[in-house]
């Protein structure tokens, strides 16, 4: 069991009076200085900043309000995984405290509001799925509008739609038929088949080999080499065949980018979907979970939890972040890819079009451009905004202190999660969830899928 490390100072809170609404609203005071807006609810200050609200709350607010001292629930992470958990456990009437290291909730679905434009701050999330139940739960939470992902892809500043279809074709070859375009497309495969079976290759050695079998050179050179390549910082001939399958194509004009039946993105923005989920929760941000102090008591199996402001104990732990961090890094560290952002606001109202834009040649460092407002602004509406945020993604090799985005589900790094999954069987109480608990790439639907699966225990609880 991990001892405490170091605290960063106490977190103060308040309780901010509400005119109308119902809605509860924190402030949280830290000296941390950086100082970020969150969201409607929650602020975060800055030092100087929260000396000069405790002058104003000394008139006008409530002071401190102290968290509880017995939770049924701690949940470490108020990412997608744990907002969702808290959600249901508070509606089966359990008692929850979420706590986050950043210094905001949502982890990576978390927007930055810049002059009326959603900023995906942590990459851009499209919500999709066919699963009726998970769309009905999310647009019961908030409603979901319309937005459908459309990517271009730029090749040598010529424009391609994306996912193939008969558009690609079209601008590619000008091919206008799905019989045509069919043609070519056996006319590639075939010359594929040939070269290699010249060459002696039975079975593709690399992705380079793979891709030009299923889909053609020409398609292969301009929209898949040089975007895998940045994406995985390795040549295509480098890289092993499985990491494309397949690649499918569409015989006819459509651009969506899904299969699935439903997706969008929530009106409001992301915030608004984990805001509700947690509104029921206690939330503390900018606290790490691994750096406080834990005991666990197996006469009244609850653990005993300090940290910054904290001294409280409860029943269960739902744990949401890296697997390897809980576990001190005993077997070694688990791998990422990860992104980088660079993210500029433009003096214009529409830069590039469309939200998604790949950049596919590799002279072109970045691999997509994303342009926030069109998530969700459609139609003149683009131009109500007189400005754009536009965010470059540069795809990098994951070091320490970076986000950890893309689990590296290779062999090695497999075998290692197994490791640490048999010694989370063993921690009493404990239930590891999400993407960086479970070492796996989930989207946003699965992680719902999952939750709204699981069971929540209420009657063990020994506080009742
Ligand atoms: C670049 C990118 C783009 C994506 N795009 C899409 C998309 O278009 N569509 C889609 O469906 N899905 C997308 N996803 C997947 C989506 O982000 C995940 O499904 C979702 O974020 C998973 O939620 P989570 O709660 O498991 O993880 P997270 O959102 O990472 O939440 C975990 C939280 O735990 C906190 N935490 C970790 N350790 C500690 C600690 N010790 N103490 C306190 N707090 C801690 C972290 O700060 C974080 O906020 C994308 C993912 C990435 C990386």
């Amino acid at each position: 069991m991990k001892n405490l490390v170091e605290f960063s100072p106490a977190p103060i809170y308040i309780k901010l009076p509400t005119n109308k609404s119902s809605t509860r609203r924190l402030i949280y005071l830290s000296t941390n200085s950086h100082a970020e807006t969150n969201n409607d609810h929650k602020v975060h200050t800055s030092h100087i900043f929260s000396l000069y609200l405790q002058q104003i709350c000394k008139t006008n607010y409530m002071l401190p309000e102290a968290i509880k001292n017995e939770y049924d629930y701690i949940i470490v992470g108020a990412g997608l995984f744990g907002a969702a958990f808290a959600y249901k456990a508070s509606q089966k009437g359990c008692r929850c405290l979420v706590l986050d290291r950043r210094q905001h909730t949502g982890g990576n679905l978390y927007c930055q509001e810049a002059g009326g434009i959603h900023v995906h701050k942590y990459g851009a999330h499209i919500f999709h799925t066919s699963n009726k139940e998970v769309w009905d739960f999310v647009n019961a939470i908030t409603p979901f509008n319309r937005y459908t992902n459309s990517p271009l892809a730029c090749f040598e500043g010529k424009l391609y739609n994306l996912p193939f279809n008969m558009n690609t074709f079209y601008q590619m070859w000008g091919v206008r038929t799905p019989e045509e375009a069919q043609r070519r497309l056996d006319e590639q495969r075939r010359e594929a088949h040939e070269a290699m079976r010249k060459a002696g290759v039975e079975e593709p050695r690399n992705l380079e080999e793979q891709a030009l079998l299923l889909i053609g050179r020409d398609i292969y050179e301009r929209l898949i080499k040089g975007y895998s390549e940045k994406q995985w910082g390795r040549r295509c001939t480098e890289l092993p065949a499985f990491i494309i399958r397949r690649l499918p194509v569409r015989m006819v004009f459509d651009n969506n980018y899904f299969n699935d039946t439903y997706q969008g993105i929530p009106i409001g923005g992301y915030n608004r979907l984990t805001d509700i989920m947690l509104k029921d929760a206690d939330t503390i941000t900018g606290i790490d979970f691994l750096h406080c102090h834990r005991i666990w008591d197996p006469e009244s199996s609850t653990y005993h939890l300090t940290g910054p402001g904290i001294d409280t104990r409860c029943h269960y732990i739902v744990f949401t972040g890296c697997i390897d961090e809980y576990f001190n890094y005993c077997h070694g560290a688990l791998e990422y890819r990860t992104v980088r952002f660079e993210t500029e606001d433009l003096n214009m109202p529409n830069y590039q079009g469309n939200a998604v834009v790949n950049y596919t040649d590799t002279s072109v460092p970045y691999t997509r451009i994303i342009e926030h407002k069109h998530f969700e602004s459609f139609g003149q509406a683009v131009y109500d905004i007189p400005h754009t945020v536009i965010s470059r993604e540069y795809s990098t090799e994951w070091k320490s202190g970076m986000e950890p985005y893309y689990p590296v589900n290779d062999d090695r790094n497999n075998r290692l999660y197994q490791q640490y999954k048999k010694l989370s069987e063993n921690e009493p109480h404990v239930i590891f969830g999400g993407r960086l608990a479970e070492y796996k790439y989930y989207d946003m639907a699965p992680i719902l899928e999952k939750v709204l699966s699981m069971e929540i225990p209420t009657s063990a609880n020994p506080f009742r």
